[in-house]
């Protein structure tokens, strides 16, 4: 039974900050970035304001990052000052966990501690450009490319995917691996945008 999508729970989506919607580098003088906070230089990823209002449109949006409180609020009051995110999470709210594949100590993000909050692991989406942060949770993921301040057109075709999906019962039980392939035709009108 397809559920109508009045019926079904409003959807959450959760976003990473670095490398998914900013690329920060340390500042230096004469730097092109859109914006500096504390030492670090900050550029924009293409289309992020426009992604914003989109997905705005169909889903509560929330930030967790892995960075510290400070900067993270100190970013957001640049790119997003007017949004009022279901929250904001930082590095705190991350569960420090030692991979021993990558050998390193991760700073992941487990779903279960959104949850706690009410929202149903089936409406919940997070986008990250590193998938060994959310391990526990890959079906709820959508991964992108990582920006490095290189111009692409990664979330303009990404709000376009997530506007498709949104009315899904279960996010959990919908493709999005191959997300960036099945909607590369778009680039063409993103750049026309
Ligand atoms: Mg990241």
């Amino acid at each position: 039974m397809t559920l109508h999508v009045s019926r079904i729970s409003p959807a959450l989506l959760i976003l990473d900050l670095d490398n998914t919607l900013i690329y920060a580098s340390q500042y230096e003088p004469g730097s092109s970035a859109q914006c500096v906070v504390g030492e670090y230089a900050i550029a924009f990823r293409p289309y992020v304001h426009s992604f914003l209002a989109t997905c705005q449109k169909r889903y509560r949006l929330a930030i967790w990052s892995s960075a510290s409180e400070h900067y993270v609020n100190g970013v957001l009051e640049k790119l997003a000052p007017r949004i009022d995110f279901a929250f904001v999470w930082s590095r705190a709210r991350c569960t420090l966990r030692n991979d021993t594949e990558l050998r390193d100590w991760l700073f992941t993000k487990p779903l279960k501690k959104v949850q706690r909050l009410g929202w149903p692991l089936e409406r919940m989406l997070i986008v990250e450009d590193k998938p060994e942060n959310v391990q526990a949770n890959y079906g709820n993921a959508v991964y992108v490319t990582p920006f490095s301040g290189e111009p692409d057109s990664e979330l303009y075709l990404l709000g376009r995917f997530l506007t498709d999906i949104n009315d899904v019962a279960n996010f959990r039980k919908s493709e999005k691996r191959d997300w960036q392939r099945t909607y590369a035709h778009l680039v063409r009108q993103a750049k026309s945008h």
